[in-house]
């Protein structure tokens, strides 16, 4: 068995101008893509070859991990993002549980894009539900995933440079700006 590259939800163009569609063809096309073929190099004839994805994130380290969770990050990623709205407002259950954690909607997205700012080098900051049913704010590094320490993901944002140097060159706090006027709140909301 080997994995596809998951179809994008929407057209290569359907971001711009906030991620364009040279970003998406490399992000996309060439990246996304590369993990597929090296992760379905390194498992065949291996015993993770019938394993679904997330069983190999759960049970491998080094180059199969990264691969597989870089795979899982980006199909989600993709998911997570939708046509730019100037008022990108979270949907009804998704508001009322990010105003009683982080205070406001307001206050979320300002804590969310200091994390991702200060997230160090390659990563990615998420929106989870963690061990003790709460939302949390996390950062991951590389290829880091939080369905290994038991978290559930509701929100993801790529932080590699490759997500946003073509657009933004070094400037990310640019590309989170962006980012929020792209967020598929009935996408999260789905995940609870
Ligand atoms: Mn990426």
């Amino acid at each position: 068995m080997s994995f596809n590259l998951p179809e994008l939800p929407y057209p290569q163009d359907e971001l711009e101008p906030h991620i364009s569609a040279k970003t998406l063809s490399f992000h996309y096309g060439k990246h996304h893509k590369t993990y597929v073929d090296k992760l379905n190099l390194l498992i065949k004839g291996s015993e993770h070859e019938n394993k679904s994805l997330e069983d190999i994130i759960m049970s491998t380290s080094g180059p199969i991990f990264n691969n597989a969770a870089q795979v899982w990050n980006h199909s989600f990623y993709w998911k997570c993002l939708r046509a730019g709205q100037d008022n990108n407002q979270p949907t009804t259950k998704i508001a009322e549980l990010l105003t009683k954690t982080f205070g406001s909607i307001q206050k979320f997205i300002e804590l969310f894009t200091d994390k991702a700012i200060n997230n160090f080098g390659s990563s990615w900051t998420w929106l989870v539900i963690n061990k003790n049913n709460d939302l949390e704010i996390i950062n991951t590094s590389n290829a880091g995933n939080p369905i290994t320490d038991g978290m559930k993901p509701l929100l993801t944002c790529d932080l590699w440079e490759h997500a946003y140097y073509l657009d933004y060159q070094n400037l990310r706090p640019k590309y989170i700006e962006a980012f929020w006027k792209l967020v598929n709140w009935d996408f999260v909301e789905t995940n609870l």
